[in-house]
């Protein structure tokens, strides 16, 4: 008979910690507990990649009535309704809660909705007043997005508010060059937004390869996004009569004197009044307003007030719980999975790092987390899949053969559209064995996790080239490359 309440108390109630919890119970038998202070799913399901992604369908509908028109469709171009479609994400998202919740029930799991944090290394105390022991703990909290430490920041939006808008801005001001600042400017843009991206650095989607994140970037700016490199925002300020005067930009209708029932609207299209239109300096000088502004700028992890220090967890320099390759903290009895982690950010890796938690502590076979080669898509239109080392990277390490094509795809050249996709191979010349893949098209996500089985067996070119090809599709070129186009 243990001396606990629990064998596992997991704090957070997310991709990862909701698969660790129902693996522990349901596979190893485990006597389980969790604790969520928000809603269960977690970002990914609740306000990431699960909306994102029915935003990105959405967003997409936008070219559908010209490439239909192209193949002798009637289709006359329509308009789109907003609350219609986010009250009916939103109850899809109350829909997918729910089945968490009922998957955590099924598995025996005990749930708490609320905050947790550490009393000391097997107590956990709860904002309902109760303490609860276990003998281990899993924190799985996540993160959350950060703005820049600017004046007046809090105008700005962030990633998780924006599936309950009142209602979609006409201008909006994107800053930040990742993942989450180029998948909404898509989005946005689809969704017939006029959007401008400011990114501090040279290029977009900084770490990735050069050649596919060019193609991303030069397609975003044909579809019409203002993107704007090597440019920040410095000040930011609720657009006044000052402000307004000075605009300078072409961007917003606010700022062109709207009427006073547009302005109405446009204050009211925000969650708080506060944020209405805004005005904003940059550093190249210029000033625009804006009728909303995202910041798209990085998220911090969840270790704020929760005990950890205290009970000899280690915390890292951008406050995330520092682990070893097992997940297991400073602490004995206490792990940590997921973005609260900071290793690599994305739900399926969480949802790995759980499953090898449990492995490892609650069935007792030490079972390290593999990081290598993790295929990822990046939702923008198109999308870009990638897995393994980019050009740049691999070229530093050996010497490599690039072999990359890029063309316009029938479906749309058909429709006298000028998009071109991208298929690249970074191939070690020494081992023959592919490095890495990258792939710029529609779908590119669907392509790339078919690629990565076979990058994550060591598949080498020869295996590509003797493979037959799909015809006619896209991604057949990704085994007709005959010729390097460089060695490196
Ligand atoms: P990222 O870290 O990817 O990007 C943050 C961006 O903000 C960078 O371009 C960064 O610039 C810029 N930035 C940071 N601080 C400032 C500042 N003070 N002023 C101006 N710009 C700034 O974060 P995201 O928020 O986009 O995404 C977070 C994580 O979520 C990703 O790393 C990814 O792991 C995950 N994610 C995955 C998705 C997917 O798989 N499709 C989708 C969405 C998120 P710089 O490059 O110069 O540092």
């Amino acid at each position: 008979m243990s001396d606990y309440d629990y064998d596992l108390f997991v704090i957070g109630g997310g991709s990862g910690g909701v698969r660790a919890a129902r693996v522990a119970a349901g596979e190893a038998g485990a006597k389980v507990a969790l604790a969520e202070a928000d809603r269960y799913g977690g970002t990914c399901v609740i306000r990431g990649c699960v909306p994102k992604k029915l935003m990105v369908f959405a967003s997409e509908f936008s070219d559908m009535p010209m490439t239909g028109r192209a193949y002798g469709w009637d289709i006359k171009d329509g308009t789109f309704d907003w609350p219609m479609f986010r009250d009916h994400l939103n109850s899809e998202l109350d829909r997918l809660e729910g089945v968490y919740r009922s998957l955590l029930d099924g598995s025996g799991v005990e749930m708490f909705d609320a905050r947790a944090r550490l009393k000391e290394a097997h107590t956990v105390e709860l904002s309902t007043g109760e303490t609860k022991t276990a003998k281990t703990i899993l924190i799985a909290t996540g993160g959350h997005p950060v703005r820049p430490d600017i004046p007046n920041a809090d105008l700005g939006i962030v990633s998780d508010d924006i599936f309950h808008l009142e209602a979609l801005p006409k201008s909006i001001l994107i800053v930040g060059g990742g993942y989450i600042a180029c998948e909404f400017a898509c989005i946005m843009n689809g969704l017939g937004v006029e959007v401008t991206q400011y990114y501090r650095g040279a290029q977009i989607l900084r770490g990735f390869d050069e050649e596919a994140r060019g193609l991303v970037a030069e397609a975003m700016r044909a579809r019409g996004i203002n993107l704007f490199v090597g440019t920040n925002i410095v000040e930011m300020a609720p657009a006044g009569e000052d402000h307004t005067a000075s605009w300078t930009g072409t961007s917003s209708d606010a700022a062109m004197g709207a009427s006073a029932t547009q302005t109405a609207e446009l204050v009211k299209s925000t969650q708080e009044d506060r944020r209405g239109p805004i005005w904003v300096k940059s550093t190249n000088g210029g000033e625009k307003v804006f009728d909303m502004v995202l910041f798209a700028t990085g998220r911090d992890p969840n270790t704020k007030d929760m005990g950890l220090e205290d009970a000899g967890v280690e915390i890292g320099r951008r406050g995330e719980i520092v682990v070893d390759n097992y997940s297991k903290t400073a602490v004995d009895n206490i792990y940590a999975i997921g973005d609260v982690t900071n290793r690599v950010n994305l739900t399926p890796v969480a949802i790995r790092e759980g499953m090898a938690f449990v492995e490892t502590a609650m069935k007792g076979n030490p079972t390290p987390v593999d990081h290598e080669l993790i295929p990822s898509a990046i939702f923008t239109q198109p999308e870009m899949g990638t897995v393994g080392l980019s050009e740049e990277d691999a070229r530093d390490q050996e010497e490599i053969e690039v072999y990359c094509t890029s063309f316009r795809p029938m479906k749309t050249a058909f429709a006298g559209q000028s998009d071109r996709v991208l298929m690249k191979l970074v191939v070690s010349k020494e081992t023959r064995k592919v490095l890495g893949c990258h792939i710029v098209a529609p779908d590119a996500g669907e392509m790339i996790q078919l690629a990565g089985v076979a990058i994550k067996m060591g598949a080498t070119k020869e295996d590509f080239d003797r493979t037959v090809a799909v015809h006619p599709t896209m991604s057949e070129e990704i085994v007709t490359m005959r010729s390097p186009v460089r060695t490196v």
